[in-house]
């Protein structure tokens, strides 16, 4: 200690408040905030449009000197805090998202405060990472001796289940050589109706976006398991490598989740990579009344899962599992001198880096353990099926209401709708459509978004969110009704 203490009297600084008190009782004040803003949530617009003043807030250049904390926290109350994207309010369905939880972000905190690197090392983190990993392998059936990585999200998880399908199918050690060593170009096939992150991902991969081909898919918008085996035979024939086959257990666009099990079938009888994009469905498996619409998950060899979406951990944590764990460690270890491992010690521990991309990793595993904990997984399962019966009632609503009709077949948790209206042309149709999207975001009342199925048009309702109830979804089919109406013209009835 007397080193510590005999230190040079120069002017030493650190980031630790001066006077720990005081930041003692903002805290509490910003733990009390942030409870009394979450338990509201509901009251406020989903979302409502920023005053010029507050855009131009975010124009101060970069601050020079300190300010006191409270004041800077004052800052993100009145500037940040009220204009929010929405998703964690009842009646927000844009796009694909989750909704929160708080002890999700209690654990963001503590790890926060914890600061422990998952990069690796002989630390308490570090399990409880790999403990998470080995919860998402069992709730989607894989072994034991499976291997996985937490990531930042589902674009990631399932480019790092790209790259193991890509090293392993390409014949060549494309790690030391490269992707122009390998023979044949290599063909990944997926449904029409994939995410566009594996168009990413395939140019990242190096192997272009061409390589990618999408296959037509059925009426209930699921790959098209002939047109599937015609294109590898076709791809075979004219000297291409086919690789591997990426299923979609749950599409952005409708929900449609392919036939996992004759894919699994026709993946086995053509030697290919098996991938599941399950970053909306993988997780219907734990939902005790659906969970049968994703069996041969299982079969997989690699699924990408998404737990900041059906497991409503805050943004932002992905998943990625691999059947063969050497393989997906042989994809992405290299270790260099300065983190080689050491018999006992910090350095003991496994080198999570090994994994995937990132060196140093955050803690993102405990806010996924800490609500697991809390609720159980069952409970989990539970809104899982609660989203999906919700979807269900407001087709139901949908379908009784004249003025409204579906786009889409309603699969899981995900609505494909329009307003119509006797005699208007697409064009009108698609216009007055979005008027009432972004009435309905404008009015704060709900936050949906659109999309095309099949060259038509239409608004989406994605519940994704363990908040919202019937009353929200009948006041959304009331609402577009009014809007509807309203924008066309149509007289009350
Ligand atoms: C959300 C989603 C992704 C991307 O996941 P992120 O977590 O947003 O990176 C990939 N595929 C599907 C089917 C998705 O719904």
């Amino acid at each position: 200690m007397n080193d510590v203490e005999n230190a040079p009297k120069v002017a030493e600084e650190s980031l630790d408040p001066s006077d720990w008190s005081n930041i003692q009782a903002l805290s509490h004040r910003i733990i009390d905030d942030s409870i009394a803003y979450l338990r509201d949530v509901g009251r406020r617009p989903v979302w409502q449009e920023m005053p010029q003043e507050v855009r131009n807030f975010f124009e101060a250049p970069l601050p020079r000197s300190p300010a006191p904390l409270a004041e800077v926290y004052g800052e993100v109350a009145e500037k940040v805090m009220p204009y929010p994207m929405g998703n964690i309010h009842p009646r927000f369905w844009s796009w694909y998202m989750g909704s929160g939880n708080f002890t999700g972000a209690l654990a963001d905190f503590l790890a926060a405060i914890q600061g422990s690197n998952l990069g690796g090392g002989n630390h308490a983190a570090a399990l409880l990472d790999g403990q998470v990993v080995n919860w998402c392998k069992q709730m989607m059936g894989l072994p034991a001796s499976a291997s996985g990585t937490l990531v930042s999200g589902g674009s990631i998880a399932n480019l790092i289940g790209l790259t193991v399908a890509r090293n392993v199918k390409a014949g060549v050690d494309v790690r030391e050589a490269g992707v122009a060593a390998i023979d044949k170009p290599l063909r990944f096939y997926g449904s029409d109706q994939i995410h566009s992150c594996h168009r990413k991902a395939m140019e990242a991969l190096g192997l272009g976006n061409r390589a990618l081909r999408r296959i037509p898919t059925d009426r209930d918008l699921r790959i098209e398991i002939p047109a599937l085996r015609a294109a590898i035979a076709e791809d075979r024939a004219a000297g291409f490598r086919p690789a591997c086959v990426i299923a979609t257990a749950g599409t952005v666009n409708t929900g449609a989740i392919d036939d996992l099990p004759a894919l699994a079938r026709l993946v086995a009888e053509e030697n290919l990579w098996f991938h599941v994009d399950g970053c909306i469905g993988a997780l219907i498996a734990i939902a005790p009344k659906n969970a049968h619409r994703v069996a041969g998950i299982e079969l997989a060899d690699s699924v990408a899962l998404d737990p900041h979406k059906w497991l409503h951990a805050p943004f932002e944590v992905g998943c990625v599992l691999l059947r063969d764990a050497s393989a997906h460690r042989g994809a992405f270890a290299v270790t260099p001198e300065f983190l080689e491992s050491t018999p006992r010690g910090l350095a003991s521990g496994l080198w999570l880096h090994e994994f995937g991309l990132q060196t140093t990793r955050g803690f993102r595993a405990l806010k996924v353990w800490m609500a697991l904990k809390e609720h159980g997984v069952e409970t989990f399962g539970r809104l899982i099926d609660q989203n999906i019966a919700q979807a269900a009632f407001l087709s139901d609503l949908i379908e009784n209401e004249p003025l409204l009709e579906l786009v889409a077949p309603t699969n899981i948790n995900i609505v494909c709708f329009r307003f119509r209206s006797e005699g208007m042309g697409s064009g009108e149709l698609k216009a007055l459509n979005l008027e009432i999207m972004l009435r309905l975001q404008e009015q704060g009342t709900a936050a949906l978004s659109d999309t095309t199925v099949r060259g038509e048009h239409c608004l989406r309702v994605a519940i994704n969110n363990h908040r919202t109830r019937g009353g929200d979804l009948r006041l959304l089919v009331r609402e577009c009704v009014r809007l509807g109406r309203h924008i066309s013209g149509i007289a009350v009835a």
